[in-house]
């Protein structure tokens, strides 16, 4: 029986702790539930069409809060609410889907079985070798699973040719030992993919060893960078994280810069969510930390815009590209929905 119907608010809808939590703090918590030894609780394997196709472990526990945040893996419990309510969730989904006339022309049950979808989310332990070989595996029977299915409904199909094998759904860099000895099965299967690192960075920002640690796989690792903010009140407000951390993401770029690593930003800076001066804050922060490093901060769009879907032939190595996400409300809407039950 619902108790009290949370006012759904599209920048955001999740609940925010308002006063400011220590992220670097909560991601110990969040090791401790989500990680045992060298074992990390993952909920599903999928491919997705993310980052022009890859091959995704949606890995559980996160050391952010965001309000906008689409993924039901920062616990256990979320994903337990959200597998429980499979009829809610498929009727909200529904919903939000028919009002929006998203993927015109087609049934929303022809692309997707919710209450199938949300079965497949099942939490376990997984081994780093284990969640490699996962990842071999779905990849090899091109699986869409769980979270993956929920991703045809915004994204569209995955490409013929997977890119990329990624963490997804928690922040990856919880559980340290776990994430290296991950990339370190990856990077010793010699696959034809690199291992895409897509953190919110503030472990790495806040400790540079981490990074140096994560150098010795240069050659087969990218990370991207999500920033949720552009300045400390931002942070706060919309992540729940105290204004005191927010300089680790940009520790985290400086540091990724000075080792070599290829890299790319990510800014949740739809005006759906961040306010226009505050987007241009975070530009400013950006193009001064490019210039400190003799780079150059372009748009992800403008980039592929001017090589002309050409990019192996133009050298990236002079720029620092950011891609401005999407803000998909569709998620965050049925998950505080549904986690209000
Ligand atoms: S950092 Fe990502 S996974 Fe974590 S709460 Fe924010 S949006 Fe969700």
């Amino acid at each position: 029986m619902r108790v009290m119907k949370r006012q759904i608010d599209s920048s955001n809808p999740r609940h925010i702790n308002e006063s400011g939590f220590d992220p670097i703090l909560l991601a110990s918590a969040m090791e401790n539930a989500a990680c045992e030894d060298q074992a990390r609780l993952y909920a599903t394997f999928s491919i997705s069409p993310n980052f022009g196709g890859s091959v995704k472990a949606h890995s559980i526990g996160c050391n952010l809060q965001c309000g906008f945040c689409w993924s039901p893996c920062r616990s256990c419990k979320e994903i337990n609410t959200v597998s429980s309510h499979p009829n809610k969730v498929a009727r909200v989904f529904s919903e939000v889907f028919g009002q929006n006339g998203t993927r015109a022309g087609v049934e929303l049950n022809e692309i997707l079985n919710v209450p199938a979808a949300l079965n497949e989310m099942k939490p376990r332990l997984y081994q780093p070798e284990e969640v490699v070989d996962k990842m071999i595996m779905t990849l090899a029977d091109r699986k869409i699973e769980g979270i993956g299915s929920f991703e045809l409904c915004t994204e569209g199909s995955p490409p013929k040719t997977i890119r990329y094998f990624a963490i997804s759904g928690g922040e990856p860099t919880i559980g340290r030992h776990h994430l290296l000895s991950v990339i370190r099965c990856f990077a010793e299967r010699n696959l034809p993919q690199r291992f895409l690192l897509q953190t919110n960075g503030f472990l790495l920002g806040a400790d540079s060893t981490y990074l140096e640690a994560l150098s010795v796989f240069i050659d087969c690792l990218e990370l991207r960078i999500s920033l949720k903010a552009g300045n400390p009140k931002g942070l706060r407000t919309r992540t729940g994280a105290f204004e005191a951390s927010f300089e680790y993401p940009f520790r985290a770029i400086e540091q990724a810069i000075s080792l070599g690593f290829s890299f790319h930003l990510a800014a949740m800076s739809d005006s759906a969510v961040m306010p226009g001066e505050e987007r241009e804050e975070l530009f400013e922060r950006l193009s001064a930390i490019c210039l400190q490093y003799d780079r150059h901060l372009e748009s992800m769009e403008s980039y592929y815009h001017r090589v002309h879907g050409m990019p192996k032939h133009n050298d990236r190595s002079s720029l620092v590209l950011i891609d401005e996400e999407t803000y998909v409300p569709v998620y965050p809407k049925i998950l505080a929905e549904v986690l209000d039950s």
